[in-house]
């Protein structure tokens, strides 16, 4: 077993990254080399801006190398939910523009020419319990009246077709999508390149300070000024930018992915081939890969680390999940295991916007694969004083109590969640 993304492992390298030392004044320095920097990127150079990604490690690196690979429309919340906190104008504003996203993307794929597999798979929304599907029923109801025809309620019967396990019915959303996200991200990093963003990897932002109306960026291989700035690190934001760290929950998620199944195999579990997400608070996510492997993720653990150990401990609890969940693939083997930090925020609600002389979009909470594309390129525009189409705009971002970067509430949240899903 690798413990390695798939995504990373099985896309070809970036080789366009800036070579020498880092250097120059441009009209634009994106901090962060992942959806959100390089399709804000991309935009700015087509615009005709002198632009510079300053990326820590490598492109891709980050969360956008490493998630579940769902490009699902719909919020991390329930949209009767989200329109109880936001109000009816602004939930459907968010809930269209995660659709916006999907269409982005595809729109992107085809105009940049990206070979990474893009489907629109549909996604189904699982009800793991017999009450839950009463709630997702409720929630079907709105969202098909109000901000998404294109969905349907499956029955248990139903889902026989879908999926090769006694869920106890879905909702149905037409228009999410899947694709090989290493593939996209590279293919967009070489678009960004091509349309001519200067890219360096390896260079992490470690000073940033803003004298007058230039700002000057430090990285160890050496500094650059710019007019504008757009802080695009998510779950990785380092301390060097304080207020979006006080304001950012960094939390693991964890993947498993098999060995490629049969067609037999296939035909048992995920027939229906769609992005799937269970509806426990403590659920899973999962998919198939372009090459038939069962992409299997979930909180699995709420831990704030993703390195080796981390992932192996919540490898085993995914294993087991799996096995619930699908009886047939328990002694599947399983090839690749890794984790990556989701941004979260407190009230899960991405924010975009800009904040004492930098502009940002991150917090997009387990829900960025489609919107950070997306929000990258409306940032973009912003920063081009172009018309205003931030769905973001105006929402308040108080910092989480307590919070400094490191989330010792954790544990105390997931026992919360464990509780939860036992009870409700
Ligand atoms: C395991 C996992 C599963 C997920 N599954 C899904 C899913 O199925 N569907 C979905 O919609 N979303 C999913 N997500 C979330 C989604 O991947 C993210 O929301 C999205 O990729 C965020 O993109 P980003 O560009 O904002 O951040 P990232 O891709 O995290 O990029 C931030 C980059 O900033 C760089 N950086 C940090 N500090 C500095 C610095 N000081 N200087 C320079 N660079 C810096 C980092 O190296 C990193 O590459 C998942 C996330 C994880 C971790």
């Amino acid at each position: 077993m690798k413990f390695l993304s798939y995504w990373h492992d099985t896309a070809p390298a970036f080789a366009g990254a800036a070579q020498g030392s880092v250097e120059g004044h441009y009209d634009v320095a994106v901090i962060g080399g992942g959806f959100t920097g390089l399709a804000a990127a991309r935009q700015l150079a087509k615009a005709g801006a002198k632009v510079v990604v300053l990326e820590a490690e490598r492109v891709g690196w980050g969360a956008s190398g490493r998630n579940g690979g769902h490009l699902n429309n719909g919020l991390a919340h329930s949209y009767l939910a989200a329109k109880a906190e936001l109000g009816k104008e602004r939930a459907i504003a968010l809930y269209k523009a995660l659709d916006d996203s999907i269409d982005t993307i595809e729109a992107l794929i085809a105009e940049e020419g990206i070979d990474c597999s893009f489907r629109r798979a549909g996604k189904l929304k699982l009800a793991s319990k017999p009450q839950h599907f009463d709630a997702i029923a409720r929630n079907f109801e709105a969202v098909n009246a109000e901000v998404d025809a294109d969905t349907a309620l499956l029955t248990a019967e139903d889902l026989k077709q879908e999926i090769g396990s006694p869920f106890h019915g879905a909702m149905l959303s037409k228009k999410s999508a899947m694709m090989h996200m290493g593939r996209y991200v590279v293919g967009l990093a070489e678009a960004a390149k091509r349309h001519g963003a200067t890219i360096f990897e390896h260079a992490a932002v470690t000073e940033s300070r803003q004298a007058g109306s230039r700002h000057h960026l430090r990285t160890a291989r050496g500094s650059v000024t710019s007019d504008a700035v757009l802080v695009a690190t998510g779950a990785y934001t380092p301390s060097t930018f304080g207020y979006f760290r006080r304001r950012i929950i960094a939390v693991g998620s964890f993947i498993i992915a098999t060995r490629p199944l049969t067609e037999a195999e296939i035909a048992a579990t995920m027939p229906g081939n769609r992005t799937c997400v269970t509806s426990m608070n403590i659920g899973n996510y999962f998919r198939l890969s372009p090459d038939n492997r069962l992409i299997f993720g979930g909180r699995a653990r709420f831990s704030a680390r993703s390195d080796q150990r981390s992932d192996a401990k919540s490898g085993a609890i995914l294993k087991a999940s799996l096995a619930e969940i699908f009886p047939q693939l328990a002694n599947v083997e399983i090839d690749y295991c890794w984790g990556g930090l989701v941004d979260m925020t407190k009230d899960r609600f991405p924010r975009a916007g800009y904040h004492d002389g930098v502009w940002y979009a991150m917090g997009y909470s387990g829900h960025g694969a489609q919107l950070s594309t997306h929000l990258g390129m409306i940032m973009a525009d912003a920063i081009l004083d172009r018309p205003d189409r931030n769905p973001l705009k105006g929402l308040e971002w108080p910092a989480v109590p307590g919070h400094f970067g490191k989330p010792w509430f954790l544990p105390i949240v997931g026992m919360y969640y464990k509780m939860l899903d036992r009870i409700q």
